[in-house]
């Protein structure tokens, strides 16, 4: 009746044990609270998803891949992105969807503010590209959308100055950002020291570390109070096997373990899930157990976030939230 994956996923959905009444839940958010925001978000997910197909498919998966193999942190790979598919919340992407009155730039009030007006043609932030290779290029040719000012850019020889390019945009949106809250502009100056100083950063941190150094494990066990018995849990996903798994260790307050239990289960929807479920695990074992003075211990910030939230968590795993306090 399903496909495979189908029927996993279906087997995933976090189910109450006790009999509940239906309640709506918002999914988008970690802590199921709606936020505009994250309701922005998946408006503009949706406008990129059904707009029109690019002409040049080629052109396109080339710009992709060059953004993806910039020489920068990967948060300004993903702000290049986003810019490119005119996913940020621009003056005039705000004003398309009646958010905001008018469109117009706030810095130089010339012109409508999409991510090409921020990052090239606003008067107040242009000539910080003049000393660049591809200065020329642009001005005998005007871009006419972010992926076309980017594509001229990539085709610098320079690769010293793409990386200048996608630092120096990710920083005038940062800039454009503090002056839309603040009506302070960050004099353009700051913003070329910044993007040395960034650049030579990241080309420390890569010239030391080389290939990813594996993070320190340095987390230590600490025991509960006296007389309590400190439950660790856990959950994990393999995604290779499609499967999850669950961990929880029951130990006195010398640190010797007591009771434990481990359980594979169907590999849930997202990791929040799993982790809810091992809450839920070891507190049912305590409950069998018929231990009282417990304290517990997971890792999933979001988890203890919501056993401690005394409202309604309307998230996907809520259900399992409420079972478990
Ligand atoms: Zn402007």
């Amino acid at each position: 009746m399903f496909l495979p994956h189908e029927a996993s996923s279906i087997l995933g959905i976090p189910l109450s044990s006790h009999v509940s009444s239906d309640t709506l839940i918002w999914p988008h958010t970690s802590n199921g609270k709606y936020s505009v925001r994250s309701a922005y978000h998946i408006l503009m997910e949706r406008a990129i998803r059904d707009r029109p197909s690019h002409s040049n498919m080629e052109e396109e998966s080339s710009l992709w891949k060059n953004i993806w193999s910039l020489k920068v942190i990967p948060r300004i790979k993903s702000f290049l992105w986003r810019a490119c598919l005119e996913a940020l919340p621009t003056k005039s992407n705000l004003f398309n969807r009646h958010l905001v009155p008018s469109p117009l730039c706030e810095e130089c009030q010339r012109g409508a503010e999409d991510t090409l007006h921020v990052l090239w043609y606003c008067k107040s932030t242009n000539k910080i590209w003049r000393d660049y290779s591809f200065w020329p290029l642009l001005q005998a040719s005007p871009p006419r959308s972010l992926a076309g000012l980017i594509l001229v850019v990539m085709t610098s020889k320079n690769e010293v100055d793409i990386q200048y390019f996608a630092t120096t945009s990710w920083l005038l949106w940062n800039r454009r950002n503090k002056g839309r809250s603040e009506q302070v502009w960050e004099p353009i100056q700051s913003i070329q020291q910044r993007t040395i100083l960034l650049i030579e950063e990241y080309q420390r941190s890569n010239e030391v570390q080389g290939p990813r150094a594996p993070i320190p494990l340095n987390i230590q066990w600490s025991p509960p109070r006296d007389n309590h018995r400190k439950i660790n849990f856990d959950g994990a996903i393999f995604i290779d096997l499609n499967a999850a798994g669950i961990g929880v260790i029951v130990r006195d307050s010398a640190g010797n373990p007591e009771a434990a239990l481990s359980k594979r289960v169907v590999c849930p929807l997202s990791p929040a899930i799993i982790e809810a479920r091992a809450a839920f695990e070891a507190v049912k074992l305590a409950k069998n157990l018929g231990l009282t003075e417990v304290e517990f211990e997971g890792d999933a910030f979001v988890i203890i976030a919501a056993l401690e939230d005394p409202s309604a968590n309307l998230t996907p795993y809520g259900n399992i939230i409420s079972d478990t306090v």
